[in-house]
C-alpha cells in the first residue's frame, strides 16, 4: 500500500479519519463521526473491512456503532480503555494482519493524551492519533508529562523515513508557537511557507514525515540546548534536563 493510497476524510473542525484503500476494501482509523466515512464508502464504491482506535475520546470512536450497524467489522483498539464495538484489545508488542488489505501493524503504547492510548506503525508509517501533532504533541488530559516525553521518545525512535498521519490538523497554530520558542529555526519558516501554500489550497498537511518533525517539532527537540536556555530565561525553568524542559514546555503551550 502507497501513502497515496491513505486517504483523509474530515470530520468535524479539524480531526482527520484516516482512510486505507486497497482495491475496494478500506479501514478507517479513529471514526469519530460515521456519516463522512459513509458518504466517502459510497462515493468511492469501497467496502469497510475493519476499524483502528486509538484512544477512547468520542471524536475519535463517536462513529464505532453506526458503522457497525451497516458493517459488521473487527474493531481493533487499545486494551487499557473502553472503546465502543471492540473485538481485539491491543497493547505494545502485539502485532496484527489485516488480509482484506494486506496490511502488517505492530502496536506501542504511547500514553500521555489518555492513558492507554496506542498507535499503529510498519515500516513505512505511523498512525498516531493525539499523540504527536506536527509541531506539536497532545494535551495530557489523563498522564504525566514524563509519560508524554517516554512516548514521543518512542515515536523518534522509529524509522526516520516513516510517514505520520495526525488525528487533527493543527499544524498552523502549532508552528506560531514552535516559532515563539524557535524564532531563529529556519527550518521552522520554511516548513511554515510550505504548510501555508497546502492549507490555502485546502490541502492536509498531512502526513508528516518523522525526519521533518524531529527538525521542526519543539516537542521532540527538549534536548536541545537553546529550547532549554529559552525555558530558562523566559519560563523560569531550572532544569536542563529534556523530561523538565518538556514539562514546561507542554505547560506554556496549554496557555499560549
Ligand atoms: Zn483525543
Ligand atoms: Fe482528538
Amino acid at each position: 500500500m502507497t501513502i497515496k493510497s491513505i486517504v483523509p476524510i474530515k470530520a468535524f473542525h479539524d480531526n482527520y479519519i484516516w482512510c486505507l484503500r486497497n482495491g475496494e476494501n478500506a479501514v478507517v482509523v479513529d471514526p469519530g463521526d460515521a456519516n463522512p466515512v459513509f458518504d466517502y464508502l459510497n462515493k468511492e464504491k469501497l467496502n469497510l473491512v475493519g476499524i483502528l482506535i486509538t484512544h477512547h475520546h468520542p471524536d475519535h470512536v463517536g462513529g464505532n456503532k453506526t458503522l457497525l450497524s451497516k458493517f459488521q467489522v473487527p474493531i481493533y483498539g487499545p486494551k487499557k480503555e473502553k472503546i465502543p464495538g471492540i473485538t481485539h484489545c491491543l497493547e505494545e508488542g502485539d502485532q496484527i494482519f489485516i488480509k482484506d488489505i494486506n496490511q502488517n501493524f505492530r502496536i506501542i503504547d504511547i500514553p500521555g493524551h489518555t492513558l492507554g492510548h496506542i498507535g499503529y506503525y510498519n515500516d513505512k508509517l505511523l498512525f498516531c492519533g493525539d499523540t504527536l501533532f506536527s509541531c506539536g504533541c497532545g494535551r495530557l488530559f489523563e498522564g504525566t508529562p514524563k509519560q508524554m516525553y517516554q512516548s514521543l521518545a518512542k515515536i523518534a525512535g522509529l524509522p526516520d523515513e516513516i510517514m505520520i498521519f495526525c488525528g487533527h490538523e493543527y499544524t498552523e497554530a502549532n508552528i506560531n508557537f514552535a516559532l515563539s520558542v524557535e524564532p531563529e529555526n529556519k527550518n521552522l519558516s520554511d516548513f511554515q511557507n510550505k504548510v501555508k501554500l497546502l492549507r490555502d489550497q485546502g490541502l492536509p498537511s498531512l502526513p508528516v514525515r518523522l525526519s521533518q518533525e524531529k527538525q521542526t517539532n519543539p516537542f521532540l527537540r527538549v534536548h536541545k540546548p537553546n529550547i532549554a536556555r529559552t525555558l530558562i530565561n523566559n519560563r523560569k525553568v531550572s532544569s536542563t534536563h529534556p523530561k523538565d524542559v518538556f514539562a514546561a514546555l507542554r505547560k506554556w503551550k496549554d496557555y499560549f
